[in-house]
């Protein structure tokens, strides 16, 4: 990070410390940060806000990252307009969320602006209950819509200092009460607060500050990294589908290969994957989940997607295996032995019984991982298949077989099974790119179609536009729509 000296910013988190959140602004330009990849989105979003004379500044990662001189995944707001007052100013807008209610405003495609209203630390009085707080007895928050009134009360509720850090966009001026900028240039992770009292409120705050670690490469403190081992068992108390989507983050987002090294510092990997703990002390488990984390991070830089059902597939391969293993050698105990498909489908089960219970995995990820998994037994039965073509013609075909050449780095005698389907692949592979090619030409022509036909029918004329030709309408309908008509005028949209 250029910009201040490390002295001047030193003082800043000093004085955060000892006079308890101090104001520290400093001008965008003096820290060198390049406001022209900001979202446009974002800014008009923050400047609406502040016409309608409300306080509104970008907040969190988009600040952290661009800092560092990263391209942010998301744009967040924060605002001391309540979400009922932001939904009312943007029409495009919907209010979300029952533990934070957050608003998120769409643009086009997929380019949503989450905007939260300042957040408060003040409790219920005594003996009072305040209904927009709800904690459990653990302490873990269960709802918290308590509105701040300012971004230094906002930022206590944050969970870093250096996802404490707010920008004006239209004054181009930092604002930094907790000596985020100092952890920012020192490369460290602190926790806001008291690190017992934060991580009881929201668990996830230990997880999230191991992806921070991976995926920047900074150093948790010493007091946000000593009470993760004692407290990390309160992740079991996390929803299962939030914990989900925490998972996703830290595997699938570029860093899973250091976020696999970093959770197991921390012990926490065994807790995410209860079954696939048991494997950590094998080397070759370690080396094949490491070697598909650090293939699927360089997918991520090329900007390419990882699909969170490829993940899960690696991670929990080791015990499928071992399942199909284990009931294999017991129904051969047996005096009537089990089909072979009974033992496939009762190994697949107990790994998603078991995996459900801390990560909600949506059905069509569970069907495509079963898929992956099954098609790895019919990949590896070469001799017994009749018909190649329908096997590589299969959906999952390609995934299964990207999937096998994987395991054959580590488990050699697959070598033969990889060189068998290689023609197979290369067949499949362009017939897809073929129909990809078709797809995309027909979408290209129905957009220039689509053109074509607005260009011919003129400029828009707003008092019209939208209304249908009322010659063959019935009677009701012409009422209805003279009735639009006569709204539209008086709201000066023309007659
Ligand atoms: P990224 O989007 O790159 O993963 P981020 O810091 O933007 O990182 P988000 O989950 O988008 O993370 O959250 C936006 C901001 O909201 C954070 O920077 C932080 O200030 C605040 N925040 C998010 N989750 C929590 C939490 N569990 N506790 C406290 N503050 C949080
Ligand atoms: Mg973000």
């Amino acid at each position: 990070m250029q910009g201040l000296n490390t002295e001047s910013l030193k003082k800043f988190k000093t004085n955060a410390k000892k006079k308890g959140f101090a104001q520290n602004i400093v001008s965008a330009s003096e820290l060198g940060l390049d406001l022209s990849s900001l979202s446009k989105a974002a800014v008009q979003v923050v400047s609406t806000l502040q016409k309608h004379k409300f306080k509104a500044y970008l907040v969190g990662g988009c600040i952290r990252d661009l800092l560092l001189g990263k391209k942010p995944k998301d744009f967040d707001v924060s605002t001391d307009a309540t979400p009922e007052q932001v939904h009312r100013i943007f029409s495009n807008s919907r209010i979300i969320g029952r533990r934070f209610k957050i608003v998120h405003v769409v643009f086009s495609g997929q380019n949503i602006i989450e905007v939260t209203t300042f957040r408060s630390n003040s409790t219920a009085k005594k003996g009072k209950v305040n209904p927009t707080r709800v904690s459990a007895e653990s302490g873990m928050l269960l709802r918290d819509n308590v509105y701040g009134k300012s971004i230094v009360e906002d930022s206590q509720r944050r969970d870093f200092t250096i996802n404490a850090l707010y920008l004006d966009p239209v004054k181009k001026e930092i604002y930094d009460y907790n000596g985020g900028l100092y952890d920012m240039q020192k490369g460290i992770i602190d926790i806001i607060g008291d690190p017992d009292t934060r991580y009881s409120e929201d668990p996830v705050r230990m997880i999230r500050a191991l992806r921070f670690s991976a995926k920047l490469g900074f150093k948790l403190s010493k007091r946000t990294s000593d009470p993760i081992k004692r407290l990390s068992a309160l992740l079991l108390e996390v929803s299962n589908a939030r914990m989900f989507e925490e998972v996703n983050k830290l595997f699938i987002t570029g860093h899973g290969y250091n976020s696999f090294k970093i959770l197991r510092k921390y012990n926490i990997f065994e807790l995410l994957f209860p079954d696939a703990g048991d494997f950590l002390d094998n080397k070759s488990y370690i080396d094949f989940v490491e070697y598909a984390l650090s293939s699927s991070d360089k997918r991520y830089a090329e900007n390419k997607r990882n699909m969170p059902h490829f993940l899960y597939s690696v991670i929990l391969w080791g015990v499928f295996q071992n399942n199909v293993f284990r009931l294999r050698r017991y129904s051969e105990s047996m005096v009537s032995p089990m089909e072979d498909n009974d033992i496939v489908r009762l190994a697949l089960d107990s790994v998603f019984d078991n995996q459900d219970k801390v990560t909600d995995i949506p059905m069509a990820v569970s069907d495509s991982i079963k898929s992956l998994w099954r098609m790895q037994l019919v990949l590896q039965q070469i001799e017994l298949l009749k018909d190649y073509d329908e096997v590589s013609n299969r959906t999952i075909f390609r995934a299964a077989f990207d999937f096998i050449s994987l395991r054959a780095k580590f488990e050699p005698y697959l070598a033969t099974c990889v060189n068998f389907w290689q023609p197979y692949y290369v067949k499949s592979a362009a017939i897809a790119a073929k129909r990809k090619a078709l797809k995309d030409q027909k979408y290209q022509q129905k957009f220039s179609n689509k053109k074509k036909s607005k260009k011919q029918k003129g400029p828009k004329n707003p008092a019209t536009e939208g209304f249908e030709d009322e010659t063959n309408l019935s009677a009701k309908r012409k009422e209805q729509l003279a009735k639009a008509k006569a709204w539209r005028a008086s709201m000066n949209l023309g007659n």
